[in-house]
């Protein structure tokens, strides 16, 4: 039985929304599908502006454009993590400043930013790992202590939410993702929310190729032209369509993500009471979205064998991350502040489950080729 990592899920609407966009001759950025999709996180957000762009990468990027992020200022954000959350800033000059997570969720501990910040810190980025929110109240209190912009690395994160709040409604500006990897998909996609209304504005220019097109075509400016630094960051509306399909589902392919996280949880129970693994924390406070079913494993050696057997037998269990802070760019360009034993501890021992909507009878597959290889490894 071969159980890939992961399959992309279609709705069966995207081919008649991409056809209807094509008809609407409107193929570039920023039309009618653009907008509904923008319109729909706006409201479940409560952001006042939602901007399609090409990746959650390129949210970040254009983020830390309208942070103003530059040469020598400093950026605390987790160490484990995807290389976008940091090279979004190296880009711009920065230095990442790399912090140790915490042990129960791999989101940024909160407990450790405020010794990490100095003259030079510009802005925190959290992380919602696996769409467990971090402590956004413990980080917004500490950005605002220390006049610090939060941008949430939502790429995760959408439709889950810290105390009862959307996560990517938090920061100053979120970034979300929609690669094929995530819940809520359109092959490469993503979105730039922006929660501070002072920047909307200059946010729709710099994914405007540096110009005030957007104010022209809104009738608010009667010449369109160069203002600003920008770049091209709008998705086709053809690709909007696609997303549409699945925005409009994006609750029940929550609820249908949550029915086999929960199988998972339920199934693994007496692994883990057994000692053979820890299944995934999730606080009280937080609301997942069941992106993820990560498992830690005794030490790293059996996380090592245990992975190779599971995709030798065809079931495609996967791990990540490298800590940034120890791979040759993360040591070149940034900076890791205080022990780093929680990353550390999840990039050796974290092992991914396939989890997609389909998975059926696989995911009880998967659980028994995962008891059967724990029990051989205590055994031998
Ligand atoms: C997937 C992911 C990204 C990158 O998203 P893209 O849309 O592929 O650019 C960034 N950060 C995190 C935490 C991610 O999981």
């Amino acid at each position: 039985m071969k159980i890939p990592f992961n399959r992309p899920y279609v709705t069966g609407r995207e081919h008649g929304y991409i056809q209807a966009a094509i008809d609407q001759a409107h193929l570039s950025g920023n039309g009618a599908f653009s907008k509904r999709c923008q319109a729909w996180l706006e409201e479940r957000l409560g952001a006042p502006k939602a901007l399609l762009v090409h990746s959650c990468t390129a949210g970040l990027e254009m983020a830390a454009v309208l942070a103003d992020i530059g040469p020598g200022d400093e950026v605390i954000m987790p160490s484990y993590t995807f290389v976008s959350t940091a090279n979004a800033f190296v880009l711009r000059g920065a230095t990442p400043v790399f912090v140790d997570v915490r042990e129960d969720t791999f989101n940024l501990d909160e407990r450790l930013i405020e010794a990490a910040i100095t003259p030079r810190t510009k802005a925190i980025v959290p992380v919602h790992y696996a769409g467990v929110g971090c402590d956004m109240d413990a980080i917004m209190a500490i950005a605002e202590r220390h006049g610090l912009i939060v941008i949430e690395d939502a790429a995760q994160a959408l439709m889950a939410d810290w105390k009862g709040r959307p996560l990517g409604s938090f920061g100053h500006m979120a970034a979300f993702s929609f690669h094929e990897t995530k819940n809520v998909i359109s092959g490469e996609g993503g979105a730039l929310i922006v929660n501070d209304p002072a920047m909307v504005e200059r946010a729709e220019i710099i994914r405007e190729k540096g110009t005030n097109r957007s104010q022209f075509l809104r009738g608010q400016v009667d010449k369109y032209t160069w203002v600003d630094v920008g770049s091209s960051f709008l998705p086709s509306d053809i690709l909007a369509a696609f997303l549409w399909a699945q925005l409009e589902q994006a609750d029940a392919i929550t609820a249908d993500r949550l029915a086999l996280w929960d199988r998972y949880h339920e199934a693994l129970a007496p692994l883990e009471a057994k000692g053979l693994l820890r299944r995934p924390r999730v606080p009280a406070e937080a609301r997942h979205n069941a992106h993820m079913y990560q498992v830690i494993l005794p030490d790293g050696e059996t996380r090592d064998r245990v992975l190779e057997a599971l995709n030798a037998e065809g079931v495609n269990a996967v791990f990540h991350y490298v800590p940034l802070h120890s791979a040759p760019a993360g040591q070149h360009f940034g900076r890791a502040h205080g022990p780093m034993d929680a990353t550390r501890m999840a990039g050796d021992r974290l092992l991914r489950l396939p989890l997609w909507l389909g998975l059926g009878a696989g995911l009880d597959h998967v659980v028994e080729r995962l008891e059967a290889h724990l029990t051989k490894e205590r055994v031998a």
